[in-house]
């Protein structure tokens, strides 16, 4: 982090031609053209994790009902709206990502309700294309929409395929990495020991599962992904020591982290911990907002704000240069360097005491 931070931007190309440090107001007021941004000045966001498409159930779910009632209400509220009002949902998503700052985007897809709108986007968008399907696997869908620009293929989770149909998902072709759901709830560990609210829920409904001899979902991760695939686990709230060690010690590429502490909230009124034994075990975390199915808006800094531990400098690493190197984006996306073209975020309300975002901090695009 860079005190006092003098930027010179070509205004035309946005490129920027130097990075230097003022001395002092005063040196200020003798430059011309010189303009002054209260707080403090970042690259754009990456938000490694959303789903654009589902942006028109925003509030449509009841916060707190847990994460097995929040699936069935999605079931529920799903296809309620017209394809015209799930595609201007998404639109105003979209701006609105735009103007807080994000620059690229992790997308789950499930449909192709989001292409257009992302399509005439400033933000670049990664879509993964979700295999998911116990009984049924959605593959028809994931092949048509793999004929979009810049999808690749990925498992929904560990506990919503079975074998052969989640082995099948994990492409070794494609440098693009996966993205996983992850742990989301103490429910997926309680699955694999024949007991929780998701196993409860598979056994009324009939579905059968091969995978459980594995016993853990970090032994199924493990054990069916190659250790050269770079993974972006996403969620991991109910992850424990062992869960990230041995998961360190499987994969040769690089692991990524995502959180979605708001969207945890808003299902399961649960408060980031695990980025705690994250921190700790010096692994790569990145920051996704999730849809607004189960967020209140699209906003990283609002996510940071909740990781009201972590010095300000870190959590700006976790939402711009993680995020663009999980996405494989880095060499565009997520630092502030010379001679690189790049946006610029003012982010303001930020107690300069402690360096520390407040409740009041808000974040815009100034280019
Ligand atoms: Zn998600």
């Amino acid at each position: 982090m860079i005190r006092r931070p003098l930027l010179t931007i070509e205004a035309a190309t946005h490129r920027i031609i130097a990075i230097e440090q003022y001395a002092d107001a005063a040196s200020l007021d003798r430059m011309p053209q010189v303009e002054f941004y209260d707080g403090v000045l970042c690259c754009g966001f990456v938000n490694v994790h959303c789903h654009l498409e589902l942006s028109y159930l925003k509030g449509a779910i009841e916060e707190g009902c847990g994460h097995g009632e929040f699936a069935r209400q999605m079931g529920l509220q799903r296809n309620k709206a017209t394809l015209e009002e799930r595609i201007v949902a998404a639109a105003a998503a979209d701006r609105a990502m735009w103007e807080e700052g994000i620059d690229a985007v992790g997308d789950i897809v499930n449909s192709n309700d989001s292409f257009e709108v992302k399509s005439q986007s400033p933000i670049h968008y990664h879509s993964f294309v979700e295999k998911f399907g116990l009984r049924q696997p959605n593959s028809d869908i994931c092949r048509t929409l793999l004929h979009y620009p810049e999808t690749s293929l990925t498992p929904h989770s560990i506990y919503s395929l079975n074998d052969a149909e989640f082995r099948s998902a994990i492409t070794t072709n494609d440098p693009a990495p996966l993205s996983i759901h992850f742990m989301e709830s103490a429910a997926e560990r309680e699955l694999f020991l024949g007991k929780g609210s998701l196993y409860e829920w598979y056994l009324r409904e009939g579905f059968e599962c091969d995978f459980l001899g594995y016993t853990s979902p970090a032994n199924r991760l493990t054990q069916c992904v190659p250790p050269t695939k770079s993974t972006i686990l996403v969620h991991c709230t109910d992850i424990d020591q062992r869960d990230i060690e041995q998961i360190a010690s499987h994969f040769t590429s690089k692991v990524y982290w995502a959180l979605s502490p708001r969207s945890n909230r808003y299902i399961s009124n649960c408060e980031p911990s695990s980025y705690r034994l994250l921190r700790q075990s010096s692994a790569t975390i990145c920051i996704g907002t999730d849809s607004l199915a189960s967020n209140r808006s699209l906003s990283m800094v609002e996510e940071l704000k909740l990781f009201k531990d972590v010095p300000l400098a870190e959590l700006l690493q976790w939402a711009t240069f993680n995020g663009a190197e999980a996405l494989g984006i880095s060499d565009r996306y997520g630092t502030l360097e010379e001679g690189r073209c790049s946006s610029l975020v003012q982010i303001s309300g930020i107690d300069l005491s402690t360096e520390q975002l407040t409740e009041h901090s808000t974040a815009r695009r100034i280019i």
